[in-house]
Parts: C-alpha cells; structure tokens; sequence
C-alpha cells in the first residue's frame, strides 16, 4: 500500500501497555493522545495489553489499567486484545518469513553468543548480530534454535515521524533481532508488529522510548509485505516522555504513582486529569480549559511539542479547582459522602449537597472539599483547633451572648437576615463585623477558615448554630 493509500484507510490507534507496573500519567497521556487523534478522525481506539512477559505481568496492574483508563474516560473500542493469547500466530508469521527467506534459524549456542559479546566488548563495539547461521542450511536436527529476522544490511531506513520528524539509521548499525525464542515463544518486537497488523493498525503513537524500536519493528513490516501485501508501514508519532518538575525523567519523587493515586489520594477529578496530561506536550493556541469535545476537534500531531514535557502538581490543582467549581453539586456529594463513608446515608449525602455551592469556590481537590464539611457533621460540644481558640476568648463570649440574642429573634432564617443580626451586634458594640464573626466562626466550626460565616449559618440550621453559640457564649 502507498502511502496515500494508508491515509484513505480509516484510521486506527492503540494503547498497548504492558501491564507490568501500574498505569502513570505517561502511560495515561499516551492513550489519551491515540484517542483523541482516533476521534478526530473518526477512527478506532483499540487496547491491547501487552502480557508477553509472564513473570512480571499480574492481574492486579491489568485491572489498575482497564479501571484507570475507565475513570478517564479513555474508553477504546471492542474488546481488549491479550497479547499472550496470540502467541501462535506471532510464531506462525515467524514461519513464513523463513519459508520466504526473510527469517532464518540460527542455532548459534551460548558460549558463541558469549565469545561474540565479549569480541563486541573488546572492539568498543555494540553488539550486532549477523548470525553465521544466516546463509546456512546444514541445520543440525536435534538442537534448539531462534529465529531472527534477516534484517537489511545495506542502504539506510528513514522514518517520517509526526512529531520526531525525519529519523535515518544506517542499516547496518541493525541486528538480526530475535523473533522467536529457542522455546518458540515470540518476542515483544515480532509480537507488536503481528498485532498491530492484524489488529489494521494505521498510527502507532507511543512514548519516544520506543523511537530505536521502530527502526528494529519496520523490517518485520515490509518483509510481510513481501511475502503476501497488506503490510503497509504504519505512521509513527513518538512523544516527549513527562519529566520532573525538575527536568529530570518523572520518578516515585516527583509524584510518579499510578492514576489510581491521583484519584483516591489526591482528590482530582478524572476530566481535570485529561486536561492536564492533553495539555502536557500539545497545544491549541492559549487554551487552558479544553473540554473533550473540543480536545476531539482540535486534536492533531502536529501541535505535540517535541521537547519533554515537565509536570507541574500546581497546575494540576488549578485545572482541577476549575473543574470542581464547575461540577453538578450532587455528584461532587456523592464523591464526598464516598470519601467520608457516608454514601449509604441519604440525609448525610443531601445535607453535603446543599454545602456543596458554599464550599466549592475554594476547594482545589475532593480532600478539601471533604475537608471543608467536617463541620456540618461535628456534634456538640465541638472540638476546637489550636489555633481557633484564642478567637473564643477575651471579648469574644460577651459578643457571642449578644449576638445569641439577637440572632434568637430571627425566625426568617437566611443568608440576609443572619447577616443583618451580626452587622447590627457589630454596630452596636462599635467593632469590626470581624470581631463578631471570626468568634462566631470558632465557635460554629470549631476552625478559624471557614465557607462564608452566613452561609454555615443557614446550612446548620437555626436550632444547631444557636446551640453551637451558646456553648460559647458569657
Ligand atoms: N508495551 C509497550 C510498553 O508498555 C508499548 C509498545 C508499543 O506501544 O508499541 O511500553
């Protein structure tokens, strides 16, 4: 196929992460990339999960990244392809490239293998394999053997990469890599290759720690194609990976944990992550605040940045402030009621909704936000912090004493009315509105920061914040 002809195929992505570890913001950006760049085309997204590797692959990182990926709304089409589960056609398509001679069985044994490494090592050379076993048919009938490819040994490959650009290697400076082991188990290189083919795999959009593998990938493809057509070379995108703050690779220090962290731990909202890891590496002229929708038809490669991208933890909460203020009031009550272990108790969970508009302005995560309720559930006498304490002394009992009796007055309990009771203790105490109201905080919450002083009064109620005061007053 030329390649006008690939950009008339319908376009198809993958997400293929190994699932040795759990699923990072890298790993969470790259799958949100081929997305973005599938819905802009009205492709296919697919997944598959690369469990080659039996000893390090588990269930628990499978289920860490469906789980994640769903909370993302990273949501692929069809169902998740399993590498492993592929195994024999991996070794069936090793097998015709022998047959076609593009493959060839190498019974080279461990000691040659050394004897070769350590010739490599002392000539200052990497080591290349060209196997003699690469011309020859003498093949011995009881020995175990590998197949590698016949790799090119003259000219030079060049990829076009949509974000690298153009990229040559000399082929020389090529292996004739592994394809199947002496157990007839394939290599992650043939597998990637067979399954992004057999899967019409159009983009491959990975992290640029995969660029020197492509060059080791391409041979498969156009050998296949050779041998029976239909194996076009796919586009290539390889991006920046995410890096510290610091500039250097994101580690465990820098926050690098998996996406499940960001949601249990740090109470960040999913659709805030998405813009955050969207915003890391591409652009769209000044926008900030891209919704999905937005991100679907603005989204191409060729805005990806070509340096690495640095995370930035504050951004992060700004993006999800934003989007928390601009969250339905019931379900950030059901994330709350879920954090506290109240989301079987509706008079709770309605009572956290109704917070929701006073407490949401200042919240940059649900732990805050969570956080910031602690005070609609305190019962009396409440608990009082350090450094609210103070505020209840001095002065503050005989104003809390007035402020009772006006306040026992008001029958028509809301924001303007309470409001009017304080101004009018304030005024005629001749203090500050905050002499009054900073007490009148501690003793209502227990705390010296709090949503607005009137709106804790009507979210409390007439009977509790007249309790509440009086625990206080002179
Ligand atoms: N399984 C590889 C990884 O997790 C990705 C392979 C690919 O995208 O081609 O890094």
């Amino acid at each position: 196929m030329s390649a006008t002809e690939i950009k008339e195929r319908a376009v198809v992505t993958r997400f293929a992460p190994s699932p040795t570890g759990f699923l990072h913001l890298g790993g969470a950006r790259t799958a949100l990339f081929n997305l973005l760049f599938a819905r802009h085309y009205g492709g296919t997204f697919r997944l598959r999960i690369e469990d080659t590797d039996r000893a390090r692959s588990t269930q628990p990182a499978i289920d860490a990244i469906l789980n994640g990926m769903r909370w993302l709304g990273l949501d692929w089409d069809g169902e998740e392809v399993y590498q492993f589960a592929r195994a024999d056609r991996h070794a069936e398509v090793a097998h015709r490239m022998i047959e076609a001679g593009h493959a060839y069985r190498c019974y080279l044994t461990a000691e040659e293998l050394d004897a070769m490494r350590a010739a490599a090592q002392a000539a200052k050379q990497p080591l290349r394999i060209r196997s003699p076993w690469r011309d020859r048919t003498d093949w011995p009938a009881d020995q175990s053997y590998v197949v590698r490819l016949r790799a090119p040994t003259q000219g030079a490959t060049t990829i076009d990469d949509r974000v690298q650009g153009e990229v040559t290697v000399q082929n020389a400076e090529l292996d004739d890599l592994v394809l199947l082991r002496s157990d007839g188990t394939p290599t992650y290189m043939l597998a990637v290759v067979v399954d992004d083919h057999d899967m019409g795999v159009t983009h491959v959009i990975r992290g640029d720690d995969h660029l020197n593998n492509a060059f080791r990938q391409l041979p498969i493809y156009r050998a296949m194609n050779a041998i029976e057509g239909g194996w076009p070379d796919p586009v290539y995108a390889h991006i920046p990976l995410i890096h510290g703050s610091d500039g250097a690779k994101l580690s465990k220090r820098h926050g690098a944990v998996g996406i499940e962290t960001y949601r249990d731990e740090m109470g960040i909202l999913p659709e805030a992550l998405d813009n955050y890891l969207l915003r890391l590496g591409w652009g769209h002229g000044d926008e900030e605040i891209i919704a999905r929708e937005d991100a679907i038809r603005w989204f191409d490669l060729d805005a990806v940045g070509k340096s690495p991208s640095r995370f930035d933890l504050k951004k992060l909460e700004h993006l999800n402030g934003h989007y928390i203020r601009a969250s339905d009031d019931s379900r950030l009550a059901d994330l709350v009621a879920e954090k506290l272990g109240f989301d079987h108790d509706d008079t709770r969970r309605a009572a956290l909704a109704a917070a929701m508009p006073a407490l949401k302005p200042r919240a940059a995560n649900l732990n805050e936000l969570a956080e910031g309720t602690a005070f609609l559930f305190a019962t009396r006498p409440l608990a009082i912090d350090a450094d609210a304490a103070p505020l209840l002394a001095g002065e503050a009992p005989a104003l809390l004493a007035r402020l009772h009796g006006v306040l026992d007055a008001v029958h028509n309990w809301d924001t303007e009315t309470t409001e009017a009771a304080v101004r009018q203790v304030a005024e005629a105490a001749e203090v500050k509105l905050g002499q009054v109201a900073q007490p009148l905080r501690a003793a209502l919450t227990g705390r010296r920061t709090s949503p607005g002083i009137f709106d804790v009064l009507v979210l409390l109620g007439r009977d509790e914040s007249l309790a509440r005061i009086a625990d206080h007053k002179a």
